[in-house]
C-alpha cells in the first residue's frame, strides 16, 4: 500500500493547499483573482526545475508544459488539473493537517472544536484505516479539489522525466484557473494544448473514471416593478419582491430541486435573489443529463415567469437562459478510445473502473465540446467545498500510478 510517491504527494499537497487560490465570479477579469497566479508561478518554476519543456504561463492564466516523448508514433495526451479553489467556502489561511496512519475513528479539528469527521459522516473514510489522511484545520476548505490533481500530475511528471527509460509518447500538462466558476477553458486552450485527447484529474473515489456530466444552462430572471412612495402608492405601486416570491413559490419544491433529486434526475436551482420593491434579479441554474430534459426545464421556468407576468401586466418580467456546458457523453460515445484506455489502465492496477454520471461539470465538459475528448479521473478527494474536505495520500498515489499506466499503454498501441 505504501509507495515511493507517498511522501512527495503529501509534501506537494500540503504546500499547494496552503496557498490561497480562491476564484471569484464577480470580478469580471481573467483569471478572476490574481492570487491564483501565486501558485501558477510556483508551478512554472517547479516544472522548469524538473526538466519539463515548453513551460509557459498563458495570458489567460493557464500554465502549460510538455514532457517530451521517449518513443515515437504515440498519441499526444494531455493531463489537466485546476488550481483555483471553490468560492462557496472560506479558503483563506488553509492550514493542512496530516493525520498519519489513520486509526479508523473520529478526526477532530484544532480550529473548530465542535467539528468532527467520522466514517458515519463520510462513509468512504471507513475504508481508509492505516492511510495518511490530510484535512484542513476546521475553518477553511482544504482545496484537495483540485490541488490533489495538481500534485498527482506534478509527481507523475517528475517521475517520467527522471526515468527516460519508461516508454511514453508526448505528454502535455495544463494547470487551469477558474474551473470552479465555470471559466477554466479559454477558447485558446484546445489549440495551445495540441493533444489527441486529454484527462482531468478532478474526480473522487479510487476507480472512478467519468465520461458523463450534466448538461447545464444558467438563467437570469429580472422582475421590474413600479416604484413609488408607499404613502400614496394605492393602485400604483407594483412590488417586484412580491412577484419574485410568487415565481419562487410556483417553481417545483418537492421535486426537481438539488435537495430532492439524485442519480440521473435533473433540477432547477435558484441560488441567488437580490433586489428591492423596484427590481429583483434572480439567478438560477438548470441541470439535466439529456438535451430534452434540459430544454423542458428551461420551458418550465419560462412558463412560470409568463404566468406570474400575466397576473400583473404593469410589471416587466424577463427570463434569459444561456448555455453553460454540455454532457461530454454526446461526443465521447462516438469515440470511446480515451475512456477505454483509462479503463484498461485502471484494470492494470487491479481496480475495477466505475463510471457514474457526474452531477456537475468539469473543465473536460467544455474541452470535449470544443473537440478535445477529456474524461475525468479520480484523485481521492472527498467532502469537497467545505470544512470536512479530506483526502488519502495513498489514494493520490493510486491516481499517480493511473497516470503512468495510461501513458505507458498509449505508447503500446
Ligand atoms: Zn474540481
Amino acid at each position: 500500500m505504501r509507495t515511493d510517491f507517498d511522501r512527495e504527494l503529501e509534501e506537494r499537497l500540503v504546500r499547494y493547499t496552503a496557498i490561497d487560490t480562491q476564484s471569484d465570479d464577480s470580478t469580471g477579469i481573467q483569471p478572476s483573482t490574481a492570487i491564483q497566479l501565486d501558485l501558477q508561478r510556483l508551478l512554472l518554476d517547479e516544472l522548469t526545475a524538473i526538466g519539463a519543456v515548453d513551460v509557459r504561463l498563458t495570458d489567460y492564466g493557464a500554465v502549460l508544459a510538455t514532457i517530451p516523448a521517449t518513443v515515437e508514433n504515440a498519441p499526444t495526451i494531455g493531463f489537466l488539473a485546476h488550481v483555483d479553489t471553490a468560492p462557496q467556502f472560506n479558503a483563506t489561511g488553509v492550514k493542512p493537517v496530516v493525520h498519519r496512519n489513520y486509526n479508523g475513528g473520529a478526526i477532530s479539528f484544532a480550529d473548530a472544536p465542535t467539528l468532527t469527521l467520522t466514517p458515519e459522516v463520510s462513509p468512504y473514510l471507513g475504508q481508509k484505516s492505516g492511510h495518511d489522511i490530510i484535512t484542513a484545520s476546521g475553518t477553511t476548505l482544504l482545496g484537495a479539489d483540485d490541488k490533489a490533481g495538481v500534485s498527482v500530475i506534478m509527481t507523475a511528471a517528475r517521475h517520467l522525466i527522471a526515468n527516460p527509460d519508461i516508454p511514453h509518447g508526448p505528454i502535455r500538462i495544463a494547470f487551469t484557473p477558474d474551473e470552479e466558476i465555470g471559466a477554466g477553458v479559454d477558447v485558446r486552450l484546445p489549440a495551445d494544448l495540441g493533444v489527441d485527447f486529454a484527462y482531468t484529474f478532478d474526480g473522487g473515489e479510487v476507480g472512478e473514471i467519468e465520461y458523463e456530466t450534466f448538461s447545464a444552462d444558467g438563467a437570469t430572471v429580472t422582475v421590474t416593478g413600479v416604484s413609488i412612495h408607499p404613502g400614496w402608492a394605492k393602485g400604483k405601486l407594483v412590488n417586484a419582491l412580491h412577484l419574485a416570491a410568487k415565481i419562487v413559490q410556483t417553481l417545483p419544491h418537492a421535486t426537481m430541486t438539488p435537495e430532492t433529486t439524485e442519480d440521473r434526475e435533473g433540477f432547477i436551482h435558484i441560488y441567488e435573489m437580490k433586489g428591492s420593491a423596484a427590481e429583483v434579479v434572480m439567478k438560477i441554474i438548470l441541470r439535466d443529463f439529456e438535451r430534452d430534459g434540459l430544454t423542458a426545464k428551461g420551458e418550465l421556468l419560462r412558463q412560470v415567469c409568463a404566468a406570474v407576468q400575466a397576473t400583473e401586466p404593469r410589471a416587466e418580467i424577463t427570463c434569459e437562459i444561456r448555455p453553460q456546458y454540455r454532457n461530454m457523453r454526446y461526443w465521447l460515445e462516438k469515440d470511446m478510445a480515451p475512456v477505454e484506455l483509462a479503463h484498461a489502465a485502471c484494470r492494470d492496477l487491479g481496480l475495477e473502473p466505475v463510471s457514474i454520471p457526474v452531477r456537475g461539470g468539469t473543465d473536460g465538459s467544455r474541452l470535449t465540446e470544443m473537440g478535445v475528448p477529456c474524461p475525468n479521473l479520480f484523485t481521492g478527494m472527498q467532502e469537497i467545498h467545505g470544512p470536512l474536505e479530506w483526502i488519502s495520500v495513498q489514494d493520490m498515489a493510486v491516481a499517480t500510478q493511473l497516470f503512468l499506466k495510461i501513458a505507458e499503454r498509449a505508447a503500446q498501441r
